[in-house]
């Protein structure tokens, strides 16, 4: 078994359900990453311009970085690991309903880590995920672990958009024919969608998607977020406004909340290649009902504690 076969099968064991291996380079999505920021599509998320020439290289997460290992765990099975308080709210995205996605995946980093030493004694590595400036959804993409849907989510032909991604970067050159989970993406996802026109478009990276004019997501949309496929505009999105932004809501976006609280799931419901996805129950408590304290108890260690920081 060569070094990254080692290390892929390392991550499958620890519990992630998909792993491919990629070269660390200037992601193809880059210059429409520049555009979308440059006509102001991340709304508040300053962070975004202010570090958006870190995007254009993984060196600048780790220097000398050559391989990407990108990794994927469903939400099934992250919050199907232990019951959480947090399910008894309403509004809230069901990536949310369960402990941190981010604590799951950062307690298996430590033990890649660990692995990785073994393997590459000289080498080093750094497990990302999220707050790290790299252009994962891509990465993700040249791996083979899915392809990008019109709605802008990673689709994977089996777990369908509800995953979790993560990066595991390393200073050694890992093998990218060894990928495991490059499936033949292109065929199950047409068959997920069951579409009828056969034309095959490519999205801005570069690769070929088969959303095929289905375009659910786009007509379904409560704000017209998603202004035309592959874009979104976090201006107009009710994930932005409920998760990343604080303070006063316009009163546009306001009466388009009705019961959400954090995160909107609309898109990623209608998209038929979630239809297979096991789903977490809504809860029916409504949090704006509670006192800070309480539903401080109630979310802590879930994603919605980062309201409370
Ligand atoms: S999360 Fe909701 S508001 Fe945002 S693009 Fe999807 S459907 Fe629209
Ligand atoms: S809802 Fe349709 S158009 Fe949107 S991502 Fe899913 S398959 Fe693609």
């Amino acid at each position: 078994m060569s070094a990254t076969d080692e290390l892929q099968s390392a991550a499958l064991e620890l519990g992630f359900e998909l792993c491919g291996v990629t070269l660390a380079k200037q992601p193809k999505t880059f210059d429409a990453f520049e555009r979308w920021i440059d006509a102001g599509r991340h709304a508040g998320m300053n962070h975004l311009a202010e570090k958006r020439s870190a995007r254009q290289h993984p060196d600048f997460v780790l220097r000398g970085v050559q391989s990407i290992l990108m990794l994927g765990v469903s939400f099934a099975t992250v919050l199907g690991s232990e019951a959480h308080p947090v399910r008894q709210l309403a509004g809230v995205a069901e990536y949310a309903r369960g402990i941190d996605y981010h604590d799951w995946i950062r307690q298996r980093f430590g033990k890649l880590e660990t692995k990785h030493r073994e393997l590459f004694p000289n080498g080093r590595c750094r497990g990302v995920v999220d707050t790290a400036p790299i252009l994962e959804k891509q990465f993700a993409v040249e791996a083979g672990l899915g392809q990008i849907g019109y709605n802008t989510l990673l689709i994977n032909p089996k777990y369908g958009s509800k995953i979790f991604l993560a990066a595991f970067l390393s200073t050694e050159y890992l093998q990218t024919d060894s990928n495991s989970n490059a499936m033949n993406i292109h065929s199950n996802i047409n068959t997920n969608i069951n579409v009828t026109n056969s034309e095959v478009e490519t999205s801005e990276t570069g690769t070929i998607v088969l959303c095929n004019n289905c375009r659910r997501c786009l007509n379904s949309c409560p704000t017209g977020a998603l202004v035309q496929p592959f874009v979104l505009d976090a201006r107009r999105c009710l994930n932005y406004w409920t998760i990343e932004h604080r303070g006063e809501v316009p009163p546009e976006i306001q009466q388009k909340l009705g019961q959400r609280f954090f995160g909107c799931d609309i898109c990623v419901n209608i998209c038929p290649c979630n239809r297979n996805c096991p789903t977490f129950p809504k809860g029916t408590v409504n949090p704006k009902t509670l006192g800070s304290e309480t539903l401080r108890h109630l979310v802590s260690g879930s994603p919605l504690e980062r309201m409370f920081r």
